[in-house]
């Protein structure tokens, strides 16, 4: 395993604004001053420069600093899937079309397509990335030479899945991963049951206890759709929500994702018991699964993240337009323009996802934290005029206009390269699988 480190040195970079949190306000003429993988201090450019005596200055002064981007749910090999199968409902989609093609996939596509995933969501300006899918042993290895963050979990089904015969098998390899990573500065393993419909009772309850007992994030599919709820309440006679709760899983290590479809006492649990909500709403209006019911989970204390889902399903990684949707898609719901403002949306992509995952270290350019950052180039016809730069992020900018991208201290974006990758020769490679579609093999 490789693990890519700065090389120590004190740097300072400097932008027109820095945001260091969802709760600071921002810093015009800012710099953030960091000293091998963390923030040593964000402040005004001119005290941090007399104060620090900085190996280098890297000056972007056209630069919204802002921290590092989490998508916190994301299937980042769908990448392969982007617009293979459009405009059908859940099941269908799955069952007819997704489920197929992943029975063909290989190791060596999963790692193509990670590589893929991950210039994108580079690009995008994300840092840290949660995934769950197949064959995560192969793609941990990608993502370290991308010099990403990622917590990454081996998808865990009642049947076969692409990569193993049974459940018994992905909590073998879960296991493993969770020690050989145990260390890994970057690269981290959660436990995954892939859906409560998709697993049993006793997986679950597995899964659930091996997550508690190792303190690893949880992360499931959850009420999703209305189907999931109806048959869940026929089956089971209580919600999806309920299940869980009866079954112990629910709780601060838990990333429920979706809580679309909910009954006012699930959304009362899901507070009490400290279990975060990952919101994809991108996904869920593509497959017409509905709106979750974000603006009252928010009210009622639960925490809530945000993610991007598959690229099959939204079409793309993109976390700054996923942001602009988030904060839209509730107004619309409720006529009401005052609910979830663009700084929640900020706290979604950020702080509210690192403490979803335990990680008390990201999420904001503060002292201690380690040092992933998103640089956005103010100087674009739809960035100006800036007066807030939160709301420039949120509401004007997309993927495309992030310049700059730092995990721990180390640039792999720099003036709009990916200094991680062959970004040319890896796009060469997927434009060469267009003429002959991996699940028409
Ligand atoms: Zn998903």
């Amino acid at each position: 395993m490789t693990t890519v480190k700065s090389n120590g040195e004190l740097l300072l970079v400097s932008g027109e604004f820095v945001i260091p949190s969802p709760f600071k306000s921002p810093i015009r003429q800012g710099a953030v001053a960091i000293e091998g993988e963390k923030v040593l201090e964000c402040g005004p450019m001119e005290r941090l420069k007399a104060k620090y005596k900085a190996a280098r200055i890297i000056k972007r002064p056209s630069g919204l600093i802002a921290p590092g981007l989490i998508n916190c749910h994301t299937h980042a090999p769908m990448v392969l899937m982007r617009g293979m199968a459009d405009d059908l409902p859940l099941k269908q989609w799955l069952e007819e079309h997704i489920f197929p093609a992943e029975a063909r996939l290989s190791e060596e596509l999963v790692r193509t397509a990670t590589f893929l995933a991950c210039a994108e969501m580079i690009r995008g300006g994300t840092t840290t990335f949660v995934d769950m899918y197949f064959f995560e042993r192969q793609m941990a290895q990608v993502v370290d030479k991308c010099g990403m963050r990622a917590y990454l979990g081996e998808g865990i089904f009642d049947f076969p899945s692409p990569a193993f015969q049974n459940a018994g098998e992905v909590m073998e390899e879960t296991r493993e991963l969770v020690s050989l990573y145990r260390d890994h500065p970057r690269i981290h393993f959660t436990v995954d049951p892939h859906t409560p419909y998709t697993c049993s009772d006793s997986i679950l309850q597995e899964a659930g206890d091996f997550a508690k007992e190792n303190h690893l994030p949880l992360v499931i599919h959850l009420s999703e759709t209305r189907q999931e709820f109806d048959e869940t309440l026929s089956a089971h006679s209580r919600t999806p929500v309920r299940r869980l709760d009866d079954l112990g899983l629910l709780g601060p290590n838990l990333l429920a994702v979706h809580c679309v479809w909910l009954e006012d006492q699930d959304i009362e649990r899901l507070a009490e018991t400290g279990t975060s909500v990952v919101h994809c709403p991108e996904s869920n209006l593509k497959l017409g699964s509905g709106i979750s019911p974000v603006s009252r989970l928010i009210e009622a204390g639960v925490n809530v993240a945000l993610g991007t889902d598959g690229a099959a399903s939204n079409n793309n990684l993109d976390m700054l337009s996923e942001m602009d949707f988030a904060a839209k898609l509730p107004k619309g719901l409720s006529h009401d323009p005052s609910i979830v403002s663009a700084e929640q949306v900020l706290g979604m992509s950020t702080w509210n996802a690192a403490k979803a995952l335990g990680a008390g270290d990201i999420g904001r350019l503060e002292q201690g934290f380690q040092a992933d950052l998103t640089i956005i180039n103010l100087d674009r016809p739809h960035l100006r005029p800036c007066y807030n730069p939160v709301s420039q992020m949120i509401y004007s900018a997309s993927g495309p206009d992030v310049t700059d991208v730092m995990v721990a201290g180390r640039f792999i974006m720099e003036n709009s390269k990916i200094l991680t990758m062959d970004e040319k020769g890896l796009l060469e490679k997927i434009k060469s699988l267009e003429n002959r579609p991996f699940w028409q093999e």
